[in-house]
């Protein structure tokens, strides 16, 4: 399986510069990057001559095989990375569930068993913690515990009642045992009593379809809960990573606290920056069922504005495959499952973006994996081009325009939110540690992928 590969003269972007050079794979690993590096004991050449090489992206939010106990995603490990593959992604930081009455040790160990050796690029684990122990030692010794297991970062939620909800006590609790032991934390930040409140004046107006689902989460209930989490995490000292940060708001609240000091990361997704609330009002609604929802039109060219100055750190898709028969099954935001496929697509859009002259290209590699990997722990195993990296590389070509469409797209959702959508360029080549596993429309391997276990964070160290 393994090999030894020279990609030649490609258009090396990484987070820190471009040029031009090859890159020899030997084994699993980056050897080496120069300009004329011999061909000899080569099993393969790929001439990348015109290809962008860059490394292939991190994405630290993911929500493959899913099962909320509600619902369940229609994929699983080997469909979500492939998925993952063809969209030039070489590592998922994807999330196991304490479940209730189970410890993280059991949360953990259950996901790395749903997955088995079904992926076929690399993963790491974010831990959702779901039911804390009252015992604030207990709760210092699961955040001790995640880092033995190589899962750096935990994740809760502002919202949710009664499965994911915490309180601002269980907050406050959680930061402090975070900052103790060094664990990231992950909050999806939307108000609850706003939301539930929202929410509930709609059902009393039967006012339930699909078209109002926007209107249930406003955009307010976002930035009051990142205004509080913000306090909570400084007052414990803790950092702390905001997930899909949907509006302007939030993102730079994120980015005032972090100019005056505080370790706060912005996260947001392509679906922030690309799709505006128009599409809840459209023949499609069902495309855009996710929390948080997409937000005005307004708001959307403030996050790019926001991504172009650097306010946002880190990309994330928040890929989730629901199929369109589960989006569909009744027209009823209270009952339809949120979450969108993004994984495939996250790349080709991002760059579209970059390549027509609004972001760096190298500031694109920060955000998809450069980023990603210091912040969760894995730089420069993974985000880095470099000797000694593993090989994880994907190549870019920039030539042409591409339609969005689901049919072309390796998922098993049946639909996507950017159908239609002109894209440039296409994804040419994924390599993940050194074996091509998506090679112009095919996956000539399968499996291989494995866990990459996460150290902790030094926020202090995270360039911006
Ligand atoms: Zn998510």
């Amino acid at each position: 399986m393994e090999a030894n590969i020279l990609i030649k003269q490609g258009r090396i972007i990484t987070g820190q510069g471009a040029f031009v050079a090859d890159i020899a794979i030997r084994d699993e690993q980056i050897a080496a990057i120069g300009t004329g590096l011999p061909e000899k004991e080569t099993d393969r050449v790929i001439d990348a001559d015109g290809l962008f090489v860059l490394p292939g992206a991190v994405d630290p939010h993911t929500h493959i095989q899913l099962d909320t106990g509600i619902y369940r995603t229609a994929d699983d490990w080997a469909i979500g990375t492939r998925v993952a593959a063809a969209g030039g992604v070489t590592t998922v930081i994807d999330f196991a569930t304490q479940f209730p009455g189970q410890t993280v040790q059991e949360g953990v160990r259950a996901r790395h068993d749903e997955i088995g050796d079904k992926a076929l690029i690399d993963y790491g684990l974010h831990c959702m913690l779901t039911d804390l122990p009252a015992s604030d030692a207990e709760l210092r010794q699961w955040h001790a515990d995640l880092l033995e297991l190589g899962v750096p970062a935990s994740k809760l939620y502002t919202t949710y009642r009664p499965n994911y909800y915490q309180d601002d006590d269980n907050l406050l609790r959680a930061f402090r045992a975070a900052a103790a032991t060094g664990v990231l934390t992950m909050m999806h930040a939307e108000n609850d009593a706003i939301v539930s409140a929202e929410t509930a004046r709609l059902v009393t107006a039967g006012q339930t379809g699909l078209a109002f689902h926007g209107t249930a989460r406003p955009a307010l209930a976002e930035a009051e809960a990142v205004h509080r989490l913000l306090f909570l995490a400084a007052a414990a000292r803790a950092p702390l990573y905001v997930v899909h940060s949907s509006t302007a708001q939030a993102v730079t609240l994120i980015g005032q606290a972090r100019r005056q000091g505080q370790p706060a990361i912005a996260e947001s997704c392509p679906q922030y920056l690309f799709l505006d609330e128009s599409v809840y009002a459209g023949p499609h609604p069902e495309r855009a069922i996710m929390q948080p929802p997409l937000r005005s039109r307004e708001n959307v060219a403030r996050e790019q504005a926001l991504l172009q100055q650097g306010w946002i750190n880190s990309i994330g898709t928040d890929h989730c495959e629901y199929t369109l028969a589960q989006k569909t099954a009744v027209d009823d935001f209270t009952k339809t499952p949120g979450g969108i496929p993004s994984l495939e697509t996250s790349l080709p859009l991002l760059f579209t973006f970059a390549s027509s002259g609004k972001l760096p290209l190298t500031r694109l590699v920060q955000l998809i994996s450069t980023n990603p990997a210091r912040i969760f722990g894995l730089y420069p195993r993974k985000g880095a081009l470099q000797p000694g990296s593993d090989a994880d590389i994907v190549l870019y070509d920039p030539s042409g325009m591409q339609m969005i469409t689901a049919g072309a797209l390796h998922g098993v959702s049946g639909y996507t939110p950017y159908e239609g959508m002109q894209v440039t360029g296409r994804v040419r080549m994924t390599i993940s540690r050194g074996r091509i596993v998506y090679d112009d429309g095919a996956f000539p391997t399968s499996g291989g992928g494995r866990f990459v276990p996460g150290t902790p964070v030094e926020t202090a160290a995270l360039p911006w």
